[in-house]
């Protein structure tokens, strides 16, 4: 079920010392490991499973600043600002283009909700616009539908999930990271209330600074170390269809359909807005955190019981360091796709797109995308654990911003003046007292 994306080998000594061990081989954690080694920090990365196993090889690949929450527009910029430049950066392909992103309107609702967010997001002066009905007859003439509208924003753009992470984790270790993958890190070592070593599977390294970019996994991770982290996760479902021909450049979305064009000439196709939310024993215990969020959005959230609940029940959230832990047992999280919800996906791009009834699919897949209360990232020191560094929460935009998070994270570790405000993404707002909080 697993998209095929480009491997990356592991390094085969584990260094008895780095200045940083960042926990995560994704879109995050290779960030940050390449903007560290580019400060001239060592810096070694552990992965449990291989590079981009997770989301950042499922994902649809857009990377956009438009929609975002106002507080993470600049953070946004700078990760375009880094896409665009990234292929030269990595000397490989990352699949980047600036092709756009447009989003589809069908009612005046719609039309007002991107109005009220052009004008939360003016300070920002981004070239997004609101398209007219023929605006988008324009832009987008293979469509048989007459849209109402639509958000553009020329400057947005795509990059390749399968190719992305892993060619930004080999310019890391050209630049002298070391890349350790299926070497899963059990947990954090301390001296003088400082961490001071991370223990991996295979050995410890000691380190003054961990970064845990651990995607859906830093909840569990975190909590072995008493460090509350709400987080919980949704089951999205893509394919990807063979070369097509005569469609648009642009990642389009409408309510019940998505797209964007491939380097390979076919599309990542998926359902918007149609995400499963399994219900897993988190879901009680966070229930209240995320009350707010599921007002908002439960149209977009397909409740479920399924074998995730006796998978997550099972899974332990205590270990000693000494023993084998649950990154030990499930070294890539590879779900099924719901294949009836890629099916309404294609019907309804279908018919308003015609140019894909006859589109072959080629590979699908499933993800789990990892989500905050307030679906903003947490990019952070903890407060009372010196060294500490959180890079994680990406709430399903993460591979978009990954480049200036993983350039935030690495700012935070050095000191450096950071490439945006990070008061946003501090890990204190989902703290309730006590040396790291309680509850969540
Ligand atoms: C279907 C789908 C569609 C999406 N579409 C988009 C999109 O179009 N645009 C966008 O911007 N975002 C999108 N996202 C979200 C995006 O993919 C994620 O936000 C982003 O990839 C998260 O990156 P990450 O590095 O935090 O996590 P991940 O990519 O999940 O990486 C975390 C890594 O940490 C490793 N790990 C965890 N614990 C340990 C440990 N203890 N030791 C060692 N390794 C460990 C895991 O194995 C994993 O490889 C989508 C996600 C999905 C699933």
């Amino acid at each position: 079920m697993a998209p095929r994306i480009d491997h990356i080998e592991t390094d085969q000594i584990l260094p008895k010392r780095a200045d940083v061990v960042i926990i995560g081989g994704g879109i995050v954690g290779v960030c940050t490991a390449l903007f560290l080694a580019e400060k001239g920090v060592s810096v070694a990365l552990c992965e449990k499973g291989h590079i981009a196993g997770e989301q950042s090889s499922r994902n649809w690949g857009w990377c956009r600043k438009m929609g975002r929450d106002v507080a993470e527009i600049p953070l946004a910029i700078e990760s375009l600002r880094f896409w665009e430049q990234m292929n030269s950066r990595v000397e490989a392909e990352t699949g980047f283009r600036t092709g756009g992103v447009v989003y589809l309107c069908e009612t005046q609702d719609d039309i007002d909700q991107h109005a009220a967010w052009l004008e939360h997001a003016r300070p920002y002066q981004l070239d997004s616009q609101l398209l007219t009905p023929d605006g988008v007859d324009k832009l987008l003439p293979g469509s048989t539908r007459k849209w109402k509208g639509a958000l553009y924003t020329p400057s947005d753009g795509r990059a390749e999930p399968q190719k992305a992470a892993p060619a930004i984790a080999a310019a890391a270790r050209r630049k002298g990271a070391v890349i350790l993958t299926g070497c899963a890190v059990r947990g954090i070592e301390t001296a003088a209330g400082k961490v001071s070593g991370a223990v991996t599977e295979r050995g410890t390294i000691a380190c003054d600074t961990v970064v845990v970019a651990g995607g859906a996994w830093s909840r569990l991770f975190l909590g072995n170390m008493d460090l509350p982290f709400p987080q919980l996760k949704t089951l999205g479902s893509v394919m990807r269809t063979k070369p097509l021909a005569g469609l648009p450049e642009q990642a389009v979305g409408a309510s019940d359909f998505a797209f964007r064009k491939r380097l390979d000439g076919g599309y990542t196709v998926a359902q918007r807005g149609a995400n499963i939310a399994p219900i897993v024993p988190d879901s009680f215990r966070l229930f209240f955190d995320f009350l707010p969020a599921l007002r908002k959005q439960w149209h977009e959230l397909r409740l479920r019981v399924n074998g995730r609940f006796i998978e997550e029940w099972k899974i332990p959230k205590r270990w000693s360091l000494d023993q084998a832990t649950p990154f030990e047992t499930v070294r890539v999280l590879d779900p099924a796709p719901a294949d009836s919800i890629l099916e309404e996906a294609r019907v309804n791009l279908s018919r308003n797109f015609p140019a894909f009834k006859n589109m072959e699919i080629a590979e699908s897949w499933g993800g789990l995308v990892d989500v905050m209360p307030d679906a903003v990232p947490v990019i952070s020191h903890v407060p009372g654990v010196p060294g500490l560094v959180i890079a994680s929460g990406m709430s399903g935009h993460g591979f978009g911003l990954g480049p200036g998070t993983g350039r935030l994270a690495a700012d935070l570790v050095t000191g450096d003046v950071p490439i945006a405000d990070p008061t946003p993404f501090r890990y204190e707002r989902f703290l309730r007292g006590g040396k790291a909080g309680k509850a969540a």
